[in-house]
């Protein structure tokens, strides 16, 4: 497994499993494979349902614990948003049977943004979460939360596969450290990703899948991934992506495909907005 380096000194690996829409009577079975297929990154949320299974998964495993890499994501809070993300944190450690977490991700760029940082970083310190990020931030909102901040989020998990793959974005997220990692990186199969003439060609040239060659160009663009299946076999190949390199000629192709626009939720759609935001979990 290949790693990247946090911008505050974090290790985590470049390909982990993600676990969203997996119900959680199923979860605890595909985690426990995707731990024997080789997996330490877990990606959960609080708002996925699944965080006791994960748990469940990851003691039975008989893992150390400092081999694991595990993520959770904290859901828009009510207000005092400080207080309720410090109770949203501990409920999600006690769901997965943990004293802390690597990642702690904000979900949504919505609600009491600051005061839900300002927890967040008090987390950081105390050495709840090792390391924390944000997810589906764009850029004008990624920026001001940076340079109105002490700390700078180590990670913007955001929609990316070839139909979006977001360069410029990456860009400027380098410029800041902040690492770019992948929700999506499939397209969860829209828009005909694994069945694409361009991504089938290289995949027969490479005699990999087309999920192979979308991963491999995630990690050759230095984005970090979490591929979902519930099936082992995809498991395993989706895993085995360090032994074969893409052509510049082929990243090349791929970049061509890029269409420049979300296949899922715009977040800047005041729709979207209004049902992110009024949206709150049971507990
Ligand atoms: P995805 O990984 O793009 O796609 C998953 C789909 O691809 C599933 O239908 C899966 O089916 C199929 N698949 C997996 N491997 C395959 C293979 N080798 N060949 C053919 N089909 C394959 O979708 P995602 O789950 O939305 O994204 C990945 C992770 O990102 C999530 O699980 C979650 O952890 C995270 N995420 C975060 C956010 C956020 O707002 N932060 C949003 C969405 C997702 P099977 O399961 O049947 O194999």
């Amino acid at each position: 497994m290949q790693h990247v380096t946090l911008d505050n000194g974090v290790r985590m690996p470049i390909l982990g499993f993600g676990v969203y829409q997996i119900p959680a009577d199923r979860t605890e079975q595909a985690v426990s494979e995707a731990l024997a297929a080789g997996y330490r990154l877990l990606d959960t949320a609080a708002a996925y349902g699944n965080e006791e299974a994960v748990g469940r998964a990851i003691r039975t495993s008989g893992i150390p614990r400092q081999e694991l890499f595990v993520t959770t994501k904290l859901w828009v809070q009510d207000a005092p948003a400080q207080d309720n993300t410090r109770r949203a944190l501990e409920t999600s450690l006690a769901k997965l049977g943990l004293d802390h977490v690597d990642l702690y991700l904000m979900h949504q760029p919505f609600g009491d943004v600051y005061g839900q940082w300002r927890a967040m970083e008090a987390a950081n310190r105390e050495g709840l979460a090792r390391a924390i990020g944000v997810a589906n931030f764009y850029p004008d909102r990624l920026l001001d939360l940076i340079l109105n901040n002490e700390v700078v989020p180590a990670v913007n998990q955001i929609e990316t596969h070839p139909f979006f793959q977001r360069a410029e974005f990456h860009a400027l997220m380098r410029e800041h450290g902040v690492r770019h990692q992948a929700w999506g990186g499939f397209a969860e199969g829209r828009n005909g990703l694994f069945t694409n003439p361009v991504l089938a060609g290289i995949a027969e040239a490479h005699g990999r899948s087309v999920a192979q060659v979308v991963l491999r160009w995630l990690i050759q663009s230095d984005v970090v991934t979490i591929p979902k299946s519930v099936n082992p076999d995809r498991m395993a190949q989706n895993i085995d992506v360090f032994d074969f390199r893409l052509t510049d000629d082929q990243l090349t192709a791929i970049a061509e495909l890029d269409t420049g626009r979300t296949l899922f939720f715009d977040h800047h759609d005041p729709e979207m907005v209004a049902w992110l935001s009024k949206r709150r979990l049971d507990s």
